[in-house]
């Protein structure tokens, strides 16, 4: 039997409701029954209820974690930086305006990593205006993560920064090859 929609269903529903409401309309009864039958075709089932709520309950959950770990991973970075950038130009953190606020940079992305090791705490101004911007270079910026890990103790995230360091390198220097 072809499975109606739910909007088909609820037409249906209409017309009938419309039919028995009519004054001395004949099989009030089977009419009647019929919308019943519309009614708990259109009422979800307790188990689909459930797995409903059970879902969005498991997705709530993992928000939730997800949100938690960026607070621990903020609370880390934001403790290991104290007052100073963490890239290495030395100026304090400020509270005043918006150069100076602390944000957090994930060196990795976002996407592939949120760990203590692979973020830093960074002043508005330097992350904003110049790493995200890749000024002066990639490669300098990949150097300042470079001292950051190894200052740290960073190693297994210091030897992906050599790597992607390398990467660059030889791309720059490919590209001036070829340049006129
Ligand atoms: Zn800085």
């Amino acid at each position: 039997m072809p499975r109606l929609s739910r909007r088909n269903l609820e037409e249906i529903r209409t017309l009938l409701q419309i039919s028995i409401a009519v004054p001395g309309s004949r099989h009030e009864q089977e009419t009647q029954r019929s919308i019943e039958r519309i009614n708990q075709a259109l009422t979800p089932s307790v188990k689909r209820r459930v797995a409903a709520r059970t879902a969005a309950s498991a997705r709530r959950a993992a928000k939730r974690q997800a949100s938690k770990e960026t607070r621990d991973v903020y609370t880390v970075v934001a403790a290991r930086a104290g007052h100073f950038c963490e890239c290495g130009c030395g100026q304090r953190f400020s509270d005043v305006g918006l150069t100076g606020n602390r944000t957090m940079d994930h060196f990795l992305g976002k996407a592939r990593s949120e760990s203590v090791e692979t973020c830093w705490m960074l002043r508005r101004d330097c992350h904003l205006n110049l790493k995200q911007q890749n000024k002066p270079s990639r490669a300098y910026w990949l150097r300042l993560f470079i001292n950051h890990c190894e200052r740290f103790g960073y190693s297994e995230t210091e030897a992906w920064a050599r790597k992607e360091l390398a990467f660059v390198e030889a791309k720059e220097r490919l590209s001036e090859g070829v340049s006129p």
